[in-house]
C-alpha cells in the first residue's frame, strides 16, 4: 500500500463508524457527543511528507499525551537516575488514575510515567523558578517538536481541569505522604501537570511529535534531546502508552503509542514516520475506539509492525 491522502481518507471512512461504540468525555469544554464520529488522521515522515484526512484541523486538548512531554523534559532536566527514583518503568493493569497501586506496590512509587500519578511526579522534575517559567519551557519544547509556534493552552479546558482535579489532587497528596513529592512541590507539580494537559493540538501536531520520536529526537536535523531519552520514552510508550490496553495494542499494532482521554493518539514508527489521530469517542480504558481501529489498519496495510519478519 502506498501512502497518499486518498488512502488516509479511505482509512477514515472505514474506521469512523466504530466510534459509535465509544463515548465522548463530557467534562472537557469544546467536546460533546456531537463530536462522536469525528476522526482525523495525519502521517508525517522524516522527509517532510504529510498525508492527512478527516477532521485533521480540529483542535483539542492533548490530555494524557502530555505525559510523554513531561517524561522527556524530566529526563533531560534531571537524568535517568533521578527520574526512575520517583517512578518505575513497569506496566500495570490498573486504570490511568488509579490510586490503590501507590499503596500496594513495594517500592511505593508510581508504576510508570504514563499514569496520572507518574506524570504528576514527572512534572515535579521540570526545571524553572516558577510554574509560569516551567510551563513556558514546556510550551517552547512542544512548539519546537511540533514545528508549530501557535501551540498554546486552552484556558477553558484548564479551568475545567482545575475544577475537576480532586482525583489528581489525592494522587499528589498520597505521593507527598510517600516522600515522592516534597510538600513545596505538591501545588506547583499539580498546576503544571494540568496546564500541560490543556495544551491545544491537532492531529498534525500529534503526528509531528510521533515523527520527532521516530527520528530519534531530531527536528530539521537538529538533535533536540538525547537519543537515549528518546529510546526510554518509546519503550515506555510501547509497554504503558495505551494504559491497561497496551498489551493488546502491542500485539495488534506493534509500535509505540500514547493516548489521551480527548481521543488523541500519537504513534511513532522508529526511522519511518509519526502518526497523529483524533477520534474523541473513547472506550472504558480511555482510548479512542475509531483511532484504535485505524491504527490496526495502518499497521497492517503499511507493514508498520516492528515485530514482523
Ligand atoms: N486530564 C485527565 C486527567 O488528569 C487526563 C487523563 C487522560 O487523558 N487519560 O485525569
Amino acid at each position: 500500500m502506498k501512502l497518499s491522502n486518498d488512502y488516509i481518507q479511505e482509512v477514515v471512512k472505514e474506521c469512523r463508524p466504530f466510534a459509535s461504540d465509544g463515548k465522548v468525555i463530557d467534562h472537557l469544554p469544546g467536546k460533546d457527543q456531537s463530536h462522536l464520529t469525528n476522526l482525523g488522521i495525519t502521517i508525517v515522515t522524516p522527509e517532510g511528507e504529510v498525508y492527512s484526512a478527516g477532521e485533521e484541523k480540529h483542535a483539542f486538548s492533548i490530555q494524557s499525551i502530555s505525559k510523554i512531554i513531561n517524561l522527556m523534559m524530566a529526563l533531560e532536566d534531571f537524568g535517568e537516575e533521578t527520574v526512575f527514583q520517583k517512578v518505575d518503568k513497569e506496566p500495570t493493569d490498573d486504570f490511568f488514575n488509579a490510586i490503590s497501586n501507590l499503596e500496594n506496590y513495594d517500592h511505593h512509587r508510581p508504576y510508570n510515567p504514563m499514569l496520572n500519578s507518574g506524570a504528576i511526579a514527572m512534572a515535579s522534575l521540570i526545571k524553572g523558578s516558577t510554574v509560569e517559567e516551567r510551563f513556558e519551557r514546556v510550551m517552547a519544547f512542544t512548539r519546537k517538536i511540533t514545528s508549530n509556534e501557535n501551540v498554546s493552552m486552552d484556558n477553558e479546558v484548564y479551568e475545567s481541569e482545575k475544577k475537576n482535579d480532586s482525583r489528581n489532587r489525592s494522587l499528589a497528596y498520597f505521593m507527598e505522604s510517600l516522600g515522592i513529592l516534597p510538600h513545596q512541590e505538591l501545588e506547583p507539580a499539580l498546576e503544571l501537570y494540568l496546564k500541560v494537559n490543556s495544551l491545544a493540538v491537532t492531529s498534525h501536531d500529534l503526528a509531528r511529535i510521533g515523527c520527532f520520536l521516530a527520528e530519534g529526537g531530531k527536528v530539521n536535523g537538529e538533535q533536540v534531546i538525547h537519543p537515549r531519552n528518546v529510546r526510554i520514552t518509546l519503550a515506555i510508550m510501547m509497554t504503558s502508552g495505551m494504559y491497561n490496553e497496551s498489551g493488546s495494542f502491542a500485539v495488534d499494532v506493534g509500535f509505540p503509542l500514547k493516548s489521551g482521554v480527548s481521543g488523541g493518539i500519537t504513534g511513532a514508527v522508529p526511522g519511518k514516520l509519526g502518526i497523529g489521530i483524533i477520534g474523541p469517542a473513547i472506550n472504558q480504558k480511555g482510548n479512542s475506539v475509531a483511532g484504535g481501529k485505524a491504527l490496526i489498519k495502518l499497521s497492517e496495510d503499511l507493514s508498520l509492525n516492528l515485530f514482523q519478519m
